[in-house]
Formats: C-alpha cells, sequence, structure tokens
C-alpha cells in the first residue's frame, strides 16, 4: 500500500474512510438514513465486506453500519459499489450528524413516526446543510416516546414523542467525557413547529458560537430561555 499522508487521511475522515488503529486500514462508515436497510442493500454491504474488507460489518450505536478492513486502493471502489444501490459513506467532521431514531414507527410504545421524522431530518439537515461548517459537531435524537430509548436529550437535538403526535424538545445535550442531558424547551410543538426550531436553532448555533464550542456550552452560556 502506498503510504497515504496526513491531509489525505484528514480528507478521506471527511468522507466517511476513517483510519484503524493498525494505521493501515480503512472503517467505511455507511449511513442508513433511518437505521432500516432492505435486502439489496444489506447484500450489498456483506459482499463489500467480503470483498474487500475482512469479510464482516459492524453496527455502530449511531444506527450507522461499518465496514472494516478497506485498503486504500479499494476506496473507490468501495464507493462505486455502495453507490450502484443508493448508499453512501459520511457522518463525520463539523456538521449535523446522520440522524438516530427509535423504533417508534413500529414500537407499541411509539407516539409517532420515527423512522419517517428520521427521513425528513437527514433531507433536510444532513444533506440540505452538508456543505454549512459548524462550529463542532451537532447530533439529532429522536425518540417515539417519553421512554426516550436512543437517549434523545444527550444530542445536540433531542425530539421526544409527546400526545397526539405533539413532541418535546431538549437542546445541548451531549455524551462523552463530559456527559450533559439537554434543556427541555418547555411546551409541546407539531413536527412541522419541530423541524422550523430546528432550522432556526442551527443556524443560531453557526452565528453564535466559536469554531470548537458544543451547541450545550452556547445553550449554557446564554441560556435556554434565549432560544424561546
Ligand atoms: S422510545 Fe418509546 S417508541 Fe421508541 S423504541 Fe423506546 S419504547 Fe419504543
Amino acid at each position: 500500500m502506498r503510504k497515504v499522508n496526513e491531509e489525505e487521511i484528514k480528507a478521506l475522515k471527511g468522507q466517511g474512510f476513517i483510519l484503524q488503529n493498525n494505521n493501515e486500514d480503512f472503517v467505511c462508515r455507511v449511513i442508513t438514513v433511518d437505521g432500516t436497510l432492505k435486502k439489496e442493500k444489506l447484500c450489498k454491504l456483506g459482499e463489500i465486506a467480503d470483498k474487500y474488507g475482512y469479510g464482516h460489518i459492524s453496527f455502530t450505536t449511531r444506527l450507522t453500519v461499518e465496514i472494516p478492513g478497506i485498503k486504500y486502493e479499494s476506496i473507490e471502489n468501495v464507493k462505486r459499489e455502495l453507490e450502484e444501490v443508493g448508499l453512501y459513506s459520511g457522518g463525520t467532521g463539523n456538521r449535523v450528524r446522520p440522524v438516530v431514531a427509535c423504533k417508534g414507527t413500529v414500537c407499541k410504545f411509539g407516539l409517532l413516526d420515527t423512522q419517517s421524522l428520521a427521513r425528513e431530518v437527514h433531507e433536510k439537515f444532513y444533506l440540505g446543510f452538508y456543505d454549512m461548517k459548524l462550529p463542532h459537531k451537532f447530533k439529532v435524537g429522536i425518540a417515539g416516546c417519553p421512554n426516550n430509548c436512543t437517549k434523545a436529550d444527550l444530542n445536540d437535538f433531542g425530539i421526544v414523542g409527546g400526545k397526539k403526535g405533539s413532541v418535546k424538545i431538549f437542546l445541548g445535550g451531549k455524551w462523552g467525557k463530559k456527559p450533559k442531558i439537554g434543556e427541555e424547551l418547555g411546551g409541546l410543538y407539531s413536527l412541522e413547529e419541530a423541524l422550523n426550531i430546528m432550522e432556526k436553532v442551527i443556524l443560531a448555533y453557526k452565528d453564535e458560537s466559536p469554531i470548537g464550542e458544543r451547541f450545550g456550552t452556547l445553550v449554557d452560556r446564554i441560556g435556554v430561555e434565549a432560544f424561546k
């Protein structure tokens, strides 16, 4: 394998090909959009893993699929084969990240169609805002009911299903080294309102936070009331 320089490694990470701990192979992070995959896509992921990787795939905690063991020379072929079934890699960088939604669509406790909402959020804010550089990553979590299986309030923007299809909104949560539960915005919102609020929040974050600041720090700094 030819030596890949730091700049190329960074660029590849931005495309969803992340250098592994052996400093040689790449993990390809594939986005599922709503956490579901039909047979054609699932089979293709298995084929790619067999052909270019270690022969297995893994599921991440954020509903993406990863194929480990990709050689630098195979990356373009992997991209092309993913494209054949409408899949693509990504999900890294200082931008809106792939959304995580629970199975509320089919769950007996589900109060909203979480997977449909995830597709809408993906379209509007992952793809739609893809080229918008944010101060840091921005994660969105959706839970179909107050059981909150996806821990939506530990995301920068959390949506939790409530009565009659309305939702609660949580701002500024995060996981990691210093976890923080998001602040509830207060009130109940329709899905349309929630998406409008999400748009305004992302734009405010882009304008108000310095590079490197997580959204939760901005919420702490100016207070959740300011967002109301
Ligand atoms: S959060 Fe509620 S709707 Fe979603 S999977 Fe958990 S119990 Fe089901």
